[in-house]
């Protein structure tokens, strides 16, 4: 392998894919792009990644486990192939509120306020549903909502009684005014199809010359001489490989990315002394600042004939605010058409059912704080994903609340006709906050959502990872490019957000 790169980048997700194509599009730079997942195209995508039904947790996943609260181990699925977690996940489309944006930027990270991301958001998506100030027509990512008709039974009826209950009916949750319930914001290609960061973005980046995709191709370390990164030492075909460039940008992901910057000796000291790894730059929040959204809800078996398989699983989404929040659209509920218990069992033995149904609710902005741990110096270890959820009081109230909202809308007239029974919850448990706060320890799960393990920050933040430009504290020649940046978590799910940084940061680079 040749060595004459301007820039390697390391993962080629939501963020890296949006990188390649923008930074190719300067012909002076010849790029590399190392992923440890395959490349798959055309015949080769497996239907679990070509259909966006249900999520992908089988096939091209790292395999990875977080504890939950109190030790509970659960799944932790992050995409491993070409586009990511974008070609494993739920196809929704949201972007955060205004507010989370400005946040970043009040925390010291010029240029990420709403006002400068905006942009970034139009210039990646193709809305085929609204053109308007908030939206981009001809970006690489299309968005699209269900019509009323596409709806299943058990969306309409959750709708229903949405409206019934006084929340707005909502026609296009990416207006960042709108609270209430309707139409889930999709990426979808047409009504099946995932769109995923490889179709819309490495599809034409890989036809430029100066861009070299090596997939199934894992970066093991970087190498870093006299304070600069000069290169990566990956894995590739059963050897080891050295690849070196003037830059190196890491957009692995929230767990890979502080996982490779502490293989290579960026990460708090003591942790890395104790594995034996020689320190090149103490940053004590590589891996600290995790944050997810923490998810839960009011689940079901349902009558066996609005079960329909061949629907998306989710379609709806009601954004609304727990009670005492200032912070707008604070807290998500789902209607779940069917979830296959395959990858669960726990949750099969649990529930008597292999496919259940319910309202899930999902916390937007959580105060709990989870770590990232590496385990050892070997990189066939899993690490520590501590979640650390309900950690803090405020995340337990707000779910409760959620909890107790959603099994009203389980029991609604609408949906309630459904229903063949309610699973583990009932009135009961929902009267009394003890019981209740048993069941949510116990059921509280990720939505897949982390994010702030190498966080951006001005160079007086303690916790600081890279700066407002990604380039990273300590160490010359090395940048973070992906969710792992976010300083905290934006109230809607993470994809839009990671390929907004992708997008942003292209520029940076680019110089404009
Ligand atoms: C099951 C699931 C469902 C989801 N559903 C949604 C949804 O519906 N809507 C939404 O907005 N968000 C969703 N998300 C979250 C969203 O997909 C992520 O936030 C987003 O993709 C993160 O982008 P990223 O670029 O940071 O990382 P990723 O997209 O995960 O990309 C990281 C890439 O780096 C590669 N990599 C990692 N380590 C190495 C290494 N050492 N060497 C080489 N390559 C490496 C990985 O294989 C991967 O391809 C979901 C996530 C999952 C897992």
């Amino acid at each position: 392998m040749t060595s004459n790169y301007t820039d390697i980048i390391v993962g080629c997700g939501s963020a890296g894919a949006a990188l390649t194509l923008r930074l190719s599009g300067d012909p002076t730079r010849r790029l590399l792009v190392i992923e440890a997942g395959p490349d798959l195209v055309g015949r080769q995508v497996p239907d679990t990644i070509r259909y966006g039904r249900e999520m992908s947790f089988a096939d091209h996943d790292w395999d990875f486990r977080a504890e939950a609260v109190d030790g509970r181990r659960v799944r932790f699925p992050r995409g491993k192939l070409t586009g990511g977690s974008s070609a494993v996940g739920a196809t929704i489309g949201l972007r955060g509120m205004p507010r989370d944006y400005d946040e970043w930027a009040a925390l010291g990270n010029e240029g990420w306020a709403w006002a400068d991301v905006l942009p970034y958001f139009r210039k990646l998506e193709r809305d085929l549903d609204f053109s308007d100030e908030w939206h981009g027509s001809d970006g690489p990512v299309p968005i699209r909502r269900f019509a009323d008709e596409e709806l299943s039974p058990l969306q309409s009826s959750f709708t229903a009684a949405c409206i019934d209950r006084g929340f707005p009916d909502v026609k296009d949750h990416n207006n960042p005014t709108a609270t209430g319930v309707g139409s889930i914001p999709s990426t979808r290609l047409d009504a099946q199809h995932r769109f995923t960061t490889a179709i819309g973005y490495l599809a034409p980046a890989r036809q430029r010359a100066n861009v070299t995709v090596v997939a199934d191709s894992f970066a093991r370390r970087l190498i870093l001489e006299h304070g600069r990164t000069v290169g990566v030492e990956m894995e590739r075909a059963g050897g080891t490989e050295t690849v070196r460039a003037d830059r190196v940008i890491v957009a692995a992901g929230s767990v890979a990315t502080p996982l490779l910057l502490m293989r290579s000796g960026i990460g708090p000291r003591a942790e890395l002394a104790r594995l034996g790894i020689d320190v090149v730059v103490d940053l004590p929040g590589v891996g600290a600042n995790l944050i997810d959204h923490p998810r839960t809800g009011a689940f079901m078996v349902a009558d066996a004939s609005v079960w329909d398989r061949s629907m998306p699983f989710l379609q709806t989404i009601l954004r609304t605010t727990s009670t005492g929040s200032t912070e707008l659209n604070d807290m998500q509920y789902y209607m779940i058409n069917y979830f296959d218990l395959r990858y669960f069992p726990e949750l099969q033995m649990l529930s008597g059912a292999p496919v259940i149904g319910g309202v899930m609710v999902c916390g937007q902005r959580p105060k709990s704080r989870g770590r990232l741990t590496l385990t050892s110096a070997d990189p066939a270890e899993r690490p520590l994903i501590d979640l650390n959820f309900l950690s803090d009081e405020r995340d337990l109230s707000t779910l409760r609340e959620g909890v107790r909202l959603a099994w009203d809308l389980l029991n609604s007239d609408q949906l309630a006709p459904h229903m063949q029974r309610p699973l583990i919850v009932h009135d009961a448990m929902i009267e009394n906050d003890e019981i209740l706060d048993v069941y949510l320890r116990s059921s509280v799960d990720s939505a897949y959502h982390p994010v702030g393990t190498a966080r951006m920050g001005p160079a007086d933040d303690q916790n600081a990872v890279v700066d407002s430009r990604g380039a990273v504290y300590g160490v010359d020649g090395l940048y973070v490019c992906d969710a792992s940046i976010m300083p905290n978590i934006p109230s809607a799910n993470t994809n839009l957000t990671s390929i907004m940084i992708g997008e942003k940061m292209s520029d940076h680079f680019l110089g404009m």
